[in-house]
């Protein structure tokens, strides 16, 4: 989120360049209503920003459960900002003017990501949820959560592709099978019953992510 066009600009074009997907907001309303509302890797945000500023977009975001990491931008090199920034859960801080190495290297840190586990044998644990694949039993909270068996294979694939971005057709294929015929409208309404039930708040998921125009992503 940035209102400066030239700026603007100048970090599409060479994020981009770098292989990064960007979409960009001008003001802090409609970037905040964006950010809390798809799965984006990381969130380049700018202090001072018209409707809502940076500091107000960030602590929302966090307020909604959005843990999605945060590098502020900022025009003011005073030490309050970043305490400020920091203490309502910024990740980072980079302070304008930047040399566009050093903005880099720090997304980069931010999207090191810890090496993934890809098929776990016995069980796996996100947040309150508790999965045993053996007896194909979930809890959350230490209670049994009543799971479909598509509900329960679809989360078991999920688990075992976690952070990679799985397209509507793919879960289809995997989940549903060749023979079956549903849509992929199928895919969404069996997401959404198990967002209901695994995630603190359906409405902004964090272990489930949409992503744009692929599909899903789980992350937990
Ligand atoms: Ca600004």
């Amino acid at each position: 989120m940035e209102d400066e066009p030239g700026l603007v600009l100048t970090l599409r074009d060479r994020l981009t360049k770098e292989g990064y997907a960007i979409e960009t907001s001008s003001d802090g309303e409609s970037g905040l209503e964006r950010a809390a509302g798809e799965a984006f890797d990381l969130v380049l945000l700018d202090v001072m920003l018209p409707r809502l500023g940076g500091f107000d977009v960030l602590k929302e975001l966090r307020r909604r459960s959005v843990e999605t990491p945060v590098i502020m931008l900022t025009a003011r090199s005073q030490v309050v900002d970043k305490v400020v920034g920091l203490k309502l859960g910024a990740d980072d801080y980079v302070t304008k003017p930047f040399e566009m190495m050093e903005l880099l290297a720090r997304i980069e840190a931010k999207l090191r990501r810890a090496p993934v586990t890809p098929h776990p044998s016995e069980g796996h644990q996100f947040g309150t949820v508790r999965i045993d694949f053996r007896k194909a039993e979930v809890t959350k909270d230490g209670e049994p959560l009543e799971l479909s068996a598509r509900e329960f294979q679809l989360l078991k694939y999920f688990i075992e592709h976690r952070g990679a971005t799985l397209t509507r057709e793919e879960l289809l294929n995997e989940v549903w099978g060749y023979n079956s015929m549903p849509s992929t409208r199928t895919v969404d309404v069996h997401v959404a019953w198990l967002r209901q039930k695994i995630e603190p708040n359906a409405r902004h998921p964090q272990y489930i992510l949409t992503i744009h125009g692929m599909g899903y992503k789980f992350a937990g």
